[in-house]
């Protein structure tokens, strides 16, 4: 048996304590098989194409037959959940099997731990595949995100609002700490294992902030630098979580679980994509907002080893200025614009407002925008078709190539950089449920299609035009709710 040989799991986690996880075997499903692999994902674990093919990788990544070196365990966390202090949660069906190459390898799906609740601990193959997906795809996108390995499933059926095919995704990330598992000492009164968690995390992922004076205050600006950056990144791309509460916030400030998400397609920033998000808590113009909120709670959180509160709001007080400049470098590099000045905050909300007017796709639009030339209107058109109110488009247009002469921008140039910042492709929800709904007649080709369109997003890849089109009507209206 080679895979279960070569593979070494290191167990890091588990050796911080015995009060941060429990010991949990993942429970065996049914005759799995294989749905889908990443093979970027597997190179990272050290596992070739070859050794993916073999029945012991399926058992493996489904949870039925673990390598001596793996001792599985499900992680204790709380959170805030729509704001509210909701006490410990915990991986309900997230199983640890241990870290291969110094990244965690998880098993969701793998059946009930101690913390499962009210939940069986398993996946559904439709929230399953979208996970695997999107994850993959926002690695193509160059957005911070955990990732997928692969995907495996069983004809065992599980009951959601019907019943639904079960499946385990296999995701990987350097860590699955989230905020959550510092507020779940904090709120226990527990410094010792606050601490013990903090010190393992500045260890192993914050080395660089060891030394210093206050590592804990340095360590909550720099968790609060990376989740400013990961909004900023999530509105240039159009990307909506859906459930951002503090138990699905990655201390590394990683987009982690993947739930109800969606890609905004006609542009609307009230556009909420979590069909149980009634207030709208979660909505894409609130991201960048909950994300500081979420760092406030990780503040709290951090408060007794941090020992001020001075420090404590000086740390999280960056989030604003970082959130503010990495957006606009994000925004510029998809105008292509190659300096900022001054008028740029306000050529951003005209095109935003413009945006909106015009319910325009948010791909497509910068996509097509990235055709346009300065001196001449010839692409114009294709953007004009896109539009209700050509005007307000007409006037914006003139705005952006009066600021595009000021530096005095180069087409060919400008053209090439637009195109490596804005994508063709993005994991739109109607292509994801044409996946899902082929797999669920057992045929997972489009899902490994999707795969490879999404892995080089910004490629014109014109034999795939169909896939970066508008959505068809039909898929313009699906919701997708939490029951997964
Ligand atoms: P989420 O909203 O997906 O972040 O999940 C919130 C909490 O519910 C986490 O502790 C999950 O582990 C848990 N959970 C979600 N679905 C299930 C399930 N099917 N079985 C057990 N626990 C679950
Ligand atoms: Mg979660
Ligand atoms: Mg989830």
């Amino acid at each position: 048996s080679t895979l279960f040989n070569e593979l070494v799991f290191t167990d890091s986690f588990g050796a911080l304590g015995t009060e941060f996880s429990t010991p949990q075997p993942p429970t065996p499903l049914p005759e799995p098989y294989l749905i889908a692999t990443s093979p970027s994902s597997l190179a990272l674990c050290g596992i070739s194409p070859e050794q993916a093919k073999t029945s012991e990788f399926i058992h493996l990544f489904t949870g039925n037959q673990l390598p001596a070196s793996s001792q599985p365990r499900a992680a204790v966390y709380s959170g805030h959940q729509f704001g509210q202090w909701a006490g410990q949660l915990g991986d309900g069906r997230a199983i640890l099997l241990g870290e291969l190459a110094g990244l965690e390898v998880q098993l969701k799906g793998a059946g009930a731990t101690p913390y499962s609740r009210m939940g069986d601990g398993r996946a559904v193959l439709r929230s399953s595949i979208r996970e695997f997906l999107c994850s993959e795809a926002m690695v193509g996108l160059g957005v911070p995100t955990t990732r997928a390995l692969c995907i495996t499933g069983s004809p065992m059926l599980v009951m959601r609002e019907q019943p639904e095919s079960t499946a385990v995704v296999t995701r990987i990330a350097a860590s699955f700490v989230r905020f959550g598992s510092f507020e779940h000492w904090f709120y226990r009164d527990d410094v010792t294992s606050l601490k013990n968690l903090a010190d393992f995390v500045i260890q192993r992922y914050y080395s660089e902030l060891s030394g210093l004076e206050n590592p804990y205050a340095a360590l909550l600006r720099k968790v609060t630098k990376r989740t400013a950056h990961l909004m900023a990144h999530w509105q240039t791309v159009g990307f909506m979580h859906g459930v951002m509460n503090t138990d699905n916030m990655s201390i590394l400030g990683l987009t982690l679980d993947y739930g109800p998400f969606g890609f905004m397609e006609a542009f609307n920033p009230q556009h909420i994509c979590n069909h149980s998000d009634n207030q709208g808590r979660y909505s894409y113009a609130m991201q960048p907002q909950i994300g500081e909120w979420n760092c406030y709670a990780l503040g709290q959180a951090l408060l007794p080893l941090i020992g001020s509160v001075d420090e404590t709001k000086a740390a999280l007080a960056d989030f604003g200025l970082e959130y503010q400049s990495k957006l606009a470098a994000l925004w510029q590099a998809k105008l292509g614009l190659t300096c900022s000045m001054e008028e740029d905050d306000a050529l951003i909300s005209a095109m935003l407002s413009m945006m909106k007017i015009n319910q325009l796709d948010f791909t497509i639009f910068f996509r097509r925008l990235s055709d346009c030339y300065l001196n001449d209107a010839s692409m114009d058109d294709q953007l004009r078709d896109l539009c209700v109110d050509r005007d307000a488009l007409d006037q914006w247009l003139s705005q952006y190539r009066l600021r595009l002469t000021k530096e005095a921008s180069v087409d060919a140039v400008r053209q090439q950089v637009m195109r490596r910042h804005n994508p063709k492709f993005i994991l739109r929800n109607y292509l994801a449920q044409q996946a899902i709904e082929a797999a669920q007649r057992n045929d997972f080709s489009e899902i490994e299609k999707l795969r490879q369109i999404l892995a080089n997003p910004f490629d014109e890849q014109p034999e795939h035009e169909l896939y970066a089109a508008l959505p068809p009507d039909w898929g313009r209206a699906l919701s997708v709710s939490c029951s997964s």
